[in-house]
């Protein structure tokens, strides 16, 4: 069961590539309103096919998402390690993802780093701004 979710939580995040993205193929959206013929053969789907099929959904997008321009323009670097390899928030085994700003990281790296360093940037600026507004004379 943990899998199926972690699948459907994987398929969001693509969705959200997917759908910001202009040149995606329209049969993206497998569950859109112009969907011509409800399949009569699915009235109820086991847990094993259900995966079955949210993993070919995913090979799909995934696939899409690497291979776009667009959408590897949407994709994130490590601000940890700096490396030029993209990484994007659906990347479960291999990223995380700061629950306060949402930047993602590799896994590895946020776990070496002790703060997020986009949220450190934002909190140094705060502090920043507000020493800047005490009066001055
Ligand atoms: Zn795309
Ligand atoms: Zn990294
Ligand atoms: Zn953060």
């Amino acid at each position: 069961m943990g899998r199926i979710l972690r699948s459907r939580e994987q398929l969001k995040l693509l969705g959200d590539y997917l759908i910001m993205c202009r040149s995606g193929p329209s049969r993206a959206n497998p569950a859109g309103p112009g969907s011509r013929s409800a399949d009569p053969c699915v009235p109820q789907i086991a847990d094993g096919v259900f995966e079955t099929f949210l993993q070919s959904l995913l090979q799909f997008a995934s696939h899409h998402v690497y291979s776009c321009d667009l959408c590897t323009q949407r994709g994130f670097i490590c601000q940890i390690c700096n490396s030029s390899s993209i990484i994007f928030p659906f990347e479960f085994d291999t990223t995380t993802r700061c629950s306060e700003c949402k930047t993602v990281f590799h896994r590895d790296c946020h776990a070496r780093a002790p703060s997020c360093p986009r949220c450190e940037r934002r909190q140094r600026y705060q502090r920043r701004l507000e020493a800047g507004t005490e009066p001055s004379l």
